[in-house]
């Protein structure tokens, strides 16, 4: 006779479309590499639904679930609190079971901060930030939480890029400030760490290029992109070429799928295993 063990822990991913979403191979690579019983399944849900699909998740036993657009801020009326910095971003990509409450995290800004805490502390230094979005909210938040001194957000839109300014300059002891993006836009001296927080290069338009003066990358800066798909952009290219130091979009995704596996089971999970799954996908 032997002690038999089949009851599998669950997670998930809650988003429409998420057919597309290849977040489920990354971290089920993890939980097998790990040797855990958990699982990752995409479930395809919208704001409409996404009540009774949360319910079904407590009644469930599931340990949490990520979710994607356009889930992250419809999500919140359906759990039991918020963490930091998903309060003070106003979106959730990360729901934790904790003590029979599920929590609402943000990993998306916590994982880009890892990937970059590879190569440089943010603490007391100039970034520029194109976007105004989600992932570029969740970017500002977390480097002022890391004590960047100043952020300049660049954006098209002037009434998003002072939502984000406005949010750091109230919220946190970080300064920001807008720059509304309508030329070419070159990056000031005391620049240390460039972020791409833009859909700009992300497939199909993989030519699309930053509205930007290239020549203005100083060699020794930081130049990071949210871009996975494809992980080279034109961008980090252009950075590579002048001797910047680049970080592409599949370290953040990775970055924050090895937080949302801390959170859910504890362990520390192996990012080199998480990212040669998705390289797998993208190559
Ligand atoms: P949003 O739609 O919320 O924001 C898009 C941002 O891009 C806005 O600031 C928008 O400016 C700007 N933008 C889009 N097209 C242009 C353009 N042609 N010229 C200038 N600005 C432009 O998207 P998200 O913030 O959710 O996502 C942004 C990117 O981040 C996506 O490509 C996504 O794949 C990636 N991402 C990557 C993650 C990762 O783990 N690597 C995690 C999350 C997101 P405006 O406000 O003026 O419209």
């Amino acid at each position: 006779m032997k002690e038999l063990h089949f009851l599998s822990q669950l997670t998930g991913c809650l988003a429409s479309p998420v057919d597309e979403n290849p977040s489920v191979a990354m971290v089920e690579a993890a939980y097998k590499h790990h040797g855990l019983n958990f699982r990752y399944i995409n479930i395809e849900v919208g704001p409409d639904k996404l009540g009774e699909v949360v319910a079904g998740a407590r009644a469930m036993g599931w340990v949490g679930f990520n979710c994607s657009l356009p889930n992250k801020v419809a999500v919140i009326q359906y759990l039991d609190g918020l963490g930091e910095s998903a309060a003070l971003i106003g979106a959730v990509n990360c729901a934790v079971m904790r003590d029979g409450k599920l929590i609402g995290e943000n990993t998306d800004g916590k994982g880009f901060l890892q990937s970059l805490a590879e190569v440089r502390d943010p603490s007391g230094k100039s970034v520029v930030m194109f976007g105004a979005g989600g992932a570029a909210r969740a970017i500002g938040v977390e480097l002022a939480l890391a004590g960047a001194a100043k952020i300049i957000v660049v954006n098209r839109d002037p009434k998003r890029g002072q939502e984000v300014v406005d949010l750091i300059n109230t919220k946190t002891g970080t300064s920001a400030e807008l720059v509304t993006w309508n030329s070419t836009y070159s990056i000031p001296n005391e620049v240390e760490i460039i972020i791409n927080a833009t859909s700009i290069g992300l497939f199909p338009d993989v030519n699309a290029n930053l509205n930007i003066s290239f020549d203005s990358l100083r060699s020794g800066v930081v130049v990071a992109d949210v871009i996975p798909n494809p992980p080279t952009t034109n961008l980090l290219r252009e950075a590579k070429s002048r001797g910047c130091i680049t970080l592409d979009g599949l370290g953040m995704l990775v970055n924050q799928g090895v937080v949302g596996i801390k959170y859910w089971t504890g362990i520390d999970a192996d990012p080199t295993v998480m990212r040669k799954a998705l390289e797998d996908i993208f190559s």
